[in-house]
C-alpha cells in the first residue's frame, strides 16, 4: 500500500471560487484582534483559511475551504463568524478514494 499524507489527499480535491462572494466572513475584525486571545480558528482550520498576522489581526481567505464547520464551532464563544455554504456550483468538490 502506498502511504499518502493529508496534504496530498487535499490536493486531489478541486475548488471553484465564487469571486467576490466569500461564503464565510469574520463579522468584526476588532474582536479577533483585541478580544480573542486564542485565535483558535487559525490552527483548527484544516485548509489553513485563517491566518494570524504578526500585528495581531486575523485574515480569512475561504478559497480551499472544506466546509467542515470547525471554525464556526471553535468561534462559538465570540460568535464572530458568519458561516454559509457556498452558492450552488461553487466551493469544494471532493474526490473520494
Ligand atoms: S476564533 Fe473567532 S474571534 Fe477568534 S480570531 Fe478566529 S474568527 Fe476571530
Ligand atoms: S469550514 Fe472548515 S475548512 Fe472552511 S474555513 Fe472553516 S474550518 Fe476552515
Amino acid at each position: 500500500m502506498i502511504a499518502v499524507n493529508v496534504e496530498e489527499k487535499l490536493f486531489q480535491n478541486r475548488y471553484r471560487v465564487d469571486a467576490g462572494r466569500p461564503h464565510i466572513q469574520i463579522k468584526d475584525a476588532d474582536i479577533c484582534t483585541n478580544t480573542c486571545q486564542d485565535k483558535s480558528c487559525t490552527y483548527v482550520c484544516p485548509a489553513s483559511c485563517y491566518k494570524a498576522e504578526g500585528n495581531g489581526t486575523v485574515t480569512l481567505i475561504t478559497d480551499g475551504c472544506l466546509e467542515c464547520g470547525s471554525c464556526r464551532i471553535i468561534c462559538s464563544e465570540h460568535a464572530n463568524v458568519n458561516w454559509e455554504y457556498p452558492r450552488g456550483g461553487h466551493g469544494i468538490l471532493f474526490k473520494f478514494g
